[in-house]
């Protein structure tokens, strides 16, 4: 049986670490796109060749025993700091990313620091455990994507962090016995195995924080339309469908709308033009349909707004309101302020057992209604 001597416990380190190392490559070659599989990967592998190093002392110089592999560890976790950062789309300068490494190497440079391997260890923790902090706190400030992963690696990093401080505080304890007492502490045994767990749960949840949020913007992409984010068709009929089955009967309106002669906009000013009313329309109609309305971009330039939980007077107010804010709200593109007006049918009902599709289509009858009387208006088409 093999003991979990220190020797093997950087030895399994080192293999997790390549192991890991490899997932990273592979999930880069198949996900392009995501460059932040090439900073984990390489840090990876820049900690491996630290725990080699840590485990062949032996042949190179003392000094050069001491500063090398710290030196690759600091390099790794800089590395790893930068994929987290670059996970999150915030900027990942170089310098940021070596700055710690070649801070060390130039105290390690320094007379009084070369020569005690005490403040070389105390230097080193402090970084790796602002490193690895810092890593934590990259993935935690983003959490109100709600992507279950984050705490995974969260946790991950907040615990190597403490283990990192751990021993800077070990060390201040230790005092000037610290050179002789470190490498053979049992306290190294701990830190080794907490690293060991790190390792593969931090890789585990990398990974599958990638593939959630992939998940979620396919999802997303999939109920809304691109051009207003508004939900789309499909989308807009699994929501109703879902509150009636959830709220049972109440009263239900159906507001469908549709922008007044809007293929000239799209004429006279170009269809970019008409975009940039598609999209302020949109907003418009968002912002005063009520809280509780579900909007939705159901076709070229026509919205649907559902009302649940509301009176005819309340639906008809709505509906009002929406007219009167489009007018209200002129677009500008490039050099022309456009107004724009927009027709709404409705329809209300107190039944949940009528679809949406029934609804629709006599919202529609409504909306035909308003523009063969002149546009700009608000009908109903009584229940
Ligand atoms: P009405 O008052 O009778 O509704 O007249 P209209 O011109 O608005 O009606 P029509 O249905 O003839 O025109 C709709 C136009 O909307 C036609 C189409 O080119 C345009 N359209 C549809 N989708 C988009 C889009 O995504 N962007 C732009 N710019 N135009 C679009
Ligand atoms: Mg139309
Ligand atoms: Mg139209």
């Amino acid at each position: 049986m093999v003991g979990l001597d220190s020797f093997t416990l950087f030895a399994a380190n080192a293999v997790v670490l390549a192991l890991m190392a490899v997932a990273f490559h592979f999930a880069r070659r198949s996900n392009p796109d995501q460059a932040y599989w090439h900073s984990w990967c390489a840090g990876n592998l820049l900690l491996a060749a630290a725990l080699v190093f840590f485990m062949i002392p032996a042949r190179l110089p003392e000094t050069l025993s001491m500063i090398v592999p710290n030196g690759l560890l600091l390099a790794g976790f800089g590395l790893r700091w930068r994929a987290a950062r670059e996970f999150s789309g915030r900027a990942s300068p170089a310098r940021s990313t070596w700055a710690p490494t070649v801070l060390f190497l130039v105290l390690c440079a320094i007379p009084p620091v070369a020569g005690s391997y005490a403040t070389i260890y105390s230097i080193v923790n402090i970084l790796l455990a602002t490193l690895a902090g810092a890593a934590a706190w990259e993935f935690w400030r983003d959490r109100a994507d709600q992507l279950p992963s984050r705490y995974g690696l969260v946790a991950a990093y907040a615990l190597l962090s403490l283990s990192f401080a751990a021993r800077v505080v070990q060390g201040l304890f230790v005092g000037d016995g610290f050179d002789a007492y470190l490498p053979y502490d049992a306290m190294l045994t701990l830190h080794l195995m907490i690293a060991l767990l790190h390792t593969p749960a931090s890789g585990a949840f990398a990974l599958s924080i990638a593939y959630e949020r992939t998940t979620a913007k396919l999802r997303h992409a999939a109920a809304h339309d691109s051009l207003t984010e508004l939900l789309n068709r499909g989308a807009f009929e699994r929501e109703v469908a879902a509150r009636m089955r959830r709220d049972g009967n109440a009263g239900q309106a159906v507001l469908l709308l549709d922008i007044d002669r809007f293929k000239r906009v799209n004429d006279r000013y170009g269809h970019a033009a008409g975009d940039a009313v598609l999209r302020a329309c949109a907003r418009v109609v968002e912002e005063v349909a009520g809280r509780d309305a579900l909007v939705a971009r159901i076709g070229g330039e026509e919205f649907a707004v559902h009302l649940h939980g509301a009176t005819a007077h309340e639906a008809e107010q709505a509906a009002e309101r929406v007219r009167i804010a489009v007018q209200a709200e002129p677009v500008t593109t490039g050099e022309h302020t456009l107004t724009i007006t927009v027709s709404v049918g409705w329809f209300w009902h107190y039944d949940a057992g009528l679809g949406l599709e029934t609804m629709l289509r006599r919202a529609d009858v409504a909306l035909y209604r308003a523009k063969q009387t002149g546009r700009n208006r608000v009908e109903r088409l009584a229940a």
